[in-house]
């Protein structure tokens, strides 16, 4: 017997649709890319969408159709996403800090029609377009004495468009399955592989995200989503921001201590989120200048594991709670959050820490497994490790034009690449990527523990461990280190700090100062391009 009640498609239209209703006046505030602080609300933002989506049918724009974005975190950018998405087009968020052939190859690949750009990021495409048959029109996201002279096709001024275009256009009215966002995977082997969600998938992820275990977004919140939109849809915040009616503060192009730290004391911000890059970045910034951002309570941070000096700084420091989250482009993201329950939230604070430092369990539709590579189930005792396996309504089923074949197992759960423990707590925790784990004499060392401790020393900068081959272990742990400014190389009392906090056998053989660690696109340790830059090294002894 089905149930009787009503079919209402769970698409995305309905949220800024909901905070024009019964949020209109709450603002979304944007660091614009031409530098002035401006200001929206829900209600402006929800008519200005419109008038978006009007534009793109004028110009032939079908359910289906590509439409990408290589944009900032503003409140233009949000108002083309809800426009792109309220017509069942897909908004295809492009990752400006991608190399220009990966670029290339995710436009063609994606067939994108038109793109909305930054002023920032003009000559980017001016030098790749060329390259990209599909893209048809560019949409310069600006007004019209900013608009720059430039050589790309079709430009459009995205603030002329606006005044030209009407408001009038019915949203929604197709299949909540219809695909409603792409991003690509960064694409650390092989070729980049597009997550396509559904209006569907991101509904459901937008409340999921809503659970207090979260976001916990009310209209009471101030959020400041420093994580950009093209990482994996700013972890849900500019669907969740609108949905609970939290007032939006959106960084633009300046991501550094300082400017963060500006927007967070004129707005009032309350809780932020953010890759443990950028953290580091205001931390050493409130630092230097002494001071203090007491209306923040709470800051999500994710994307890489979270240094326990990083949680223990925000905490003794700055009186903030650290949320640690883990999740990945193709679980729209959301997989775990590290929230303490009451047994473990009662211990001494120190104590806590063992688990403060894990990815934690998943909320309300995340389901989670522990494979090993026989495809058996792996006990949640805290030391087994291995591969970590997600299935739920906001995990990919496949990639986007089947890439990569099936990606699912029997029983339908989804690879994360990731090796990972779960205790008995439920408490899950990151070892590795399965491609950066270390193999030493037929075990696993875990870079990701080494480089958390190793970064809490007080000269180090950013740590990261690579494995180096070794003649008799297979592979032995090499630890890179950058200094912070004006400090002195001394090998030993690196490895001295790590001395009881880890497994002898996990002590890496060498310490290597470098002038730099490279960062990916989305603001992590670029493990690939550390191993290329270190591949003429060799361990001391082995040839
Ligand atoms: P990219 O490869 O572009 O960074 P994702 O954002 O999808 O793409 O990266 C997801 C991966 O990031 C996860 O599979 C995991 O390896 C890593 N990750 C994300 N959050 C955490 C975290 N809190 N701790 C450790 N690793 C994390």
């Amino acid at each position: 017997m089905l149930g009787l009640m009503q079919d209402w498609p769970l698409t995305v239209d309905k949220i800024i649709d909901h905070a024009k209703n019964w949020h209109g006046h709450r603002e979304v505030v944007s660091r614009s890319v031409e530098g002035p602080i401006v200001r929206t609300t829900y209600a402006e933002m929800h008519g200005r969408s419109k008038r978006v989506s009007n534009a793109l049918l004028a110009w032939g724009v079908k359910p289906g159709d590509r439409i990408a974005t290589l944009a900032w975190n503003t409140g233009r950018h949000m108002e083309a996403w809800y426009g792109i998405m309220g017509i069942g087009a897909v908004c295809h968020t492009l990752n400006p800090r991608l190399f220009p052939e990966q670029l290339i190859y995710i436009i063609n690949h994606a067939e994108d029609r038109m793109i909305f750009v930054d002023l920032t990021f003009v000559p980017l495409l001016e030098a790749i377009l060329p390259h990209c048959p599909s893209v048809k029109k560019v949409i310069v996201m600006t007004d019209e004495w900013t608009m720059p002279a430039t050589k790309l096709p079709a430009a459009e001024c995205y603030e002329q468009v606006l005044s030209e275009a009407s408001e009038d256009v019915t949203w929604g009215g197709f299949d909540e399955q219809t695909a409603c966002g792409l991003c690509y995977t960064s694409g650390t082997t092989g070729n980049p592989k597009g997550v396509l969600y559904s209006h569907r998938s991101n509904f459901i992820h937008t409340l999921l995200g809503l659970q207090t275990t979260v976001l916990g977004a009310t209209p009471n919140e101030v959020i400041l989503p420093v994580v950009p939109m093209f990482h994996a849809n700013a972890w849900g915040i500019a669907f969740g921001g609108p949905a609970a009616g939290s007032k939006l503060v959106l960084p633009g192009a300046k991501m550094d201590g300082e400017s963060i730290y500006e927007l967070i004391v004129s707005e009032g911000v309350t809780f932020s989120a953010a890759v443990p890059t950028v953290w580091q970045g205001l931390l050493t910034h409130l630092r230097d200048n002494k001071l203090q951002i007491p209306t923040v309570k709470r800051v999500l941070i994710g994307g890489s594991a979270v240094p326990e000096s990083l949680i223990r700084a925000f905490h003794d420091e700055f009186g903030i709670e650290v949320l640690q989250g883990w999740g990945m482009t193709e679980t729209s993201p959301i997989g775990t959050l590290s929230n303490l329950p009451p047994e473990l939230a009662a211990l001494p604070y120190d104590e806590q820490m063992k688990w403060r430092v894990k990815q934690g369990t998943p909320p309300l539709g995340v389901e989670l497994k522990l494979k090993d590579y026989d495809g058996n189930e792996i006990p949640h005792d805290g030391h087994s490790y291995g591969r970590l396996m997600i299935k739920g309504p906001t995990i990919s089923g496949a990639y986007f034009k089947d890439e990569g074949g099936s990606i699912l197992d029997d029983e339908g759960f989804f690879d994360t690449g990731d090796v990972s423990t779960i205790d008995e707590q439920g408490f899950m925790q990151i070892t590795d990527r399965a491609k950066d784990v270390i193999k030493s004499g037929g075990e696993w060392i875990s870079s990701i523990e080494i480089e958390n401790i190793a970064v809490g020393h007080p000269k180090v900068e950013l740590a990261a461990v690579i494995g180096a081959a070794h003649p008799k272990w297979d592979e032995r742990p090499v630890l890179l280190i950058k200094l912070k400014p004006g400090e002195s190389e001394n090998k030993q009392e690196h490895l001295d700090f790590l001395q009881g906090k880890i497994a002898k056998w996990w002590t890496p053989d060498d310490v290597v100062f470098v002038d730099d660690i490279p960062l990916g696109a989305t603001g992590k340790i670029d493990k690939k391009g550390l191993r290329e830059q270190m591949k003429d090294y060799r361990l001391p002894g082995a040839g």
